[in-house]
């Protein structure tokens, strides 16, 4: 199965568009979701975790403490990069695993962080969702009840508009001034079309 990679800053509206691949009967993972995932299940990765940020990296539910770690690796950028390098070889296990049980043309990966993705696995398009940043923010205010401050700080830590663009096959405009519906039918045309001819 082909990998397409499905980007955006905080906000884009990548889970949105994720939900339209799959009622198009598109598979779906979620790299952030899986990282999480992950750093909840995994002994040896908890402990880990937990050697390094100390026992508060963890609720006594065994939930993870992502209010405490994002306050540590969001304002220390060397902290970011630790915790990623420790995460990513896990992740990148369990993408593989998904891609050998896969059947479909093609599987949609959602990533913000698109070229810490890129060190995980190859993808054979990728799909850019470009939004104002201003709107942007007031989605994520309004989703997760955020502060300004809080997600400017994770802005910060991710690629900007003019990178993804760059390395973008395809571009979404989820600014509403278009319909998302029919470019995410056009996108899956394309890549299905393409991928069938060479079959
Ligand atoms: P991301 O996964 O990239 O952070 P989401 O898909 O969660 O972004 O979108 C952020 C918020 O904005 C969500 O509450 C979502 O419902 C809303 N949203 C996204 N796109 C649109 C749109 N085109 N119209 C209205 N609300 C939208």
């Amino acid at each position: 199965m082909k990998l397409v990679a499905l980007t955006g800053g905080i906000g884009s509206g990548k889970t949105t568009v994720a939900k339209i691949f799959e009622l198009l009967g598109v598979p779906v993972y979620n790299a952030d979701k899986s990282a999480r995932y992950q750093m909840e299940h995994h002994p040896i990765l908890k402990s880990l975790l937990i050697e390094h940020f100390g026992s508060q990296a963890y609720h006594v539910d065994g939930r993870l403490n992502s209010e405490y770690i994002s306050g540590i690796v969001f304002n220390e950028p060397t902290q970011l990069t630790w915790l990623n390098q420790a995460v990513h070889p896990y992740v990148a296990i369990h993408i593989q695993e998904w891609l050998m049980h896969a059947k479909d043309l093609y599987g949609v990966l959602e990533t913000a962080l698109l070229k810490e993705s890129m060190k995980l696995t190859n993808f054979y398009k990728i799909v850019h969702i470009s939004s104002p940043e201003s709107l942007r923010i007031k989605r994520v205010v309004i989703r997760d009840g955020q502060l300004q401050e809080d997600i400017l700080k994770k802005l910060r830590f991710q690629q900007t508009e003019e990178e993804l663009l760059e390395l973008a096959d395809f571009t979404i405009l989820n600014d509403g001034s278009q319909s998302l519906i029919l470019q995410i039918h056009n996108i899956h045309k394309s890549i299905s079309n393409e991928i069938l001819k060479k079959c």
